[in-house]
């Protein structure tokens, strides 16, 4: 007769396996770029870092693990893996330049502004979205990634190069996907804002990488850009 000790032997050792099934770390990184002048000339307007105003480029959101059908993990493991500036100091003044927080650090309302934070803007996407790829890069790596990964490609440049520039006017969002995918063989995700005004404009541009966080790769699925996102958009002066 088979004991009740024996079957939960065999279901102890059957764990391990099932735990290789159930857990799924992520399966694809978005990159993530914004536009500053997009996301300063809304209601809530900006801030600038200390190090003054950031270049007029695109700059880094956030390097974001991400699963196949759309969801994503978000803070995994922040007690084990806190964040450390100390352990990223050599790669500061690349992320001045291309990781600047624009969002205002005493708040949104005229009388708190004050500068912007970037070890806040740091620490919140290490929190939230690097801590879920640790399996993969640890603190250092993941910044460094995402720092190499601006270096590949200069979208800035990819749009001006076909007559897309950031001076207020309306630009079609067709023409500007094209030409990125064009430059970089992968169809990005768009998204838009409003800015003050209610006009709808560029806003984010995601980039799909694979889990080494090195190569750009077709987005296994785009984000949801909504009927904001299509036609003509303005791309805002910064
Ligand atoms: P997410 O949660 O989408 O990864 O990042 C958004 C959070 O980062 C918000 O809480 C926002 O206040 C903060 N943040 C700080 N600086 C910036 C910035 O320059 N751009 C954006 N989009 N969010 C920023």
């Amino acid at each position: 007769m088979v004991s009740i000790k024996s079957i939960c032997i065999k279901l102890l050792m059957l764990l391990p396996l099932s735990n290789i099934w159930v857990s799924r770390d992520f399966d694809f990184f978005y990159f993530v770029q914004q536009w500053p002048g997009s996301f300063c000339d809304t209601k809530k307007s900006c801030c600038f870092p200390l190090t003054g105003k950031p270049v007029a480029n695109f700059s880094i959101h956030g390097l974001w693990p991400n699963f196949n059908d759309g969801s994503y993990p978000s803070s995994c493991n922040i007690a084990e893996n806190p964040f450390n500036q100390s352990q990223i100091i050599d790669l500061v003044p690349r992320a001045e330049k291309s990781w600047a927080s624009l969002s205002c650090a005493g708040g949104s309302k005229k009388e708190n502004k004050t500068n912007s934070d970037n070890e806040r803007f740091w620490k919140h996407e290490w929190d939230k979205h690097g801590t879920c790829s640790y399996s993969v890069l640890d603190e250092h790596a993941y910044f460094e990634a995402a720092l190499n990964l601006k270096d590949q490609f200069d979208l800035l440049q990819i749009l001006q190069n076909n007559g897309i520039k950031p001076d207020g006017n309306l630009y079609s969002i067709v023409n500007i996907s094209e030409a990125i995918e064009q430059a970089i063989g992968f169809q990005p995700g768009i998204t838009c804002n409003r800015d003050a005004l209610g006009n709808r404009q560029l806003n984010e541009i995601y980039l799909c990488v694979d889990k080494s966080a090195s190569n750009f790769i077709e987005c296994p699925i785009l984000p949801k850009s909504g009927k904001s996102c299509t036609g003509f958009v303005e791309f805002p002066i910064f």
